[in-house]
């Protein structure tokens, strides 16, 4: 079990944009198994590789269904709308507004690098957004209607 730093906003790395992952080496099955061991421990739904300061199209998610791994991921298709709070682990104790669409289907690879297809709604479908933006160097707090609020720990995505 290993545990990175996560990245705070003001980091150059969060605005970058990652690479695709060609494929699966045992460095980014390393990265991955870290990753999830971070969002576990941070106590957040979904963590992006930029958030550990790494440029690598992967993300993995666990909104309490178990984990999802999603590397080069794409959303092919969105639907509806939701407006609700969301936070960031590289954005601590804060939250705000936020809206996204109520579903989408993403298209990507697992870790064996097989395509695979996930669709999400509500919370599921928030989280792959979020994620899937901080891939493009995007963060939630350029979305936030109003202002960010205080949470108290452990209630930031
Ligand atoms: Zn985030």
């Amino acid at each position: 079990m290993a545990i990175r730093k996560v990245r705070e906003l003001g980091d150059e790395v969060l605005r970058k944009r990652c690479k695709e992952v060609p494929k699966m080496t045992i460095r980014n099955k390393i990265l991955i198994n870290d990753m999830l061991d971070t969002m576990y421990e941070e106590g957040g739904v979904g963590l992006a590789a930029p958030q550990v300061g790494i440029l690598k199209q992967i993300v993995v998610i666990d909104i309490g269904d178990g984990p999802i791994v999603l590397i080069n991921p794409k959303i092919v298709e969105e639907s509806g709308e939701q407006t609700g709070d969301e936070g960031c682990l590289s954005v601590p104790g804060k939250a705000g507004t936020v809206t996204r669409p109520y579903y989408v289907k993403v298209r990507a690879q697992n870790e064996d690098m097989e395509e695979i297809e996930i669709e999400g709604e509500e919370l599921l479908a928030r989280a792959i957004c979020h994620e899937v933006d901080h891939l493009e160097g995007r963060m939630y707090v350029e979305l936030v209607e109003g202002e960010l609020h205080d949470v108290e720990y452990g209630e930031e995505e």
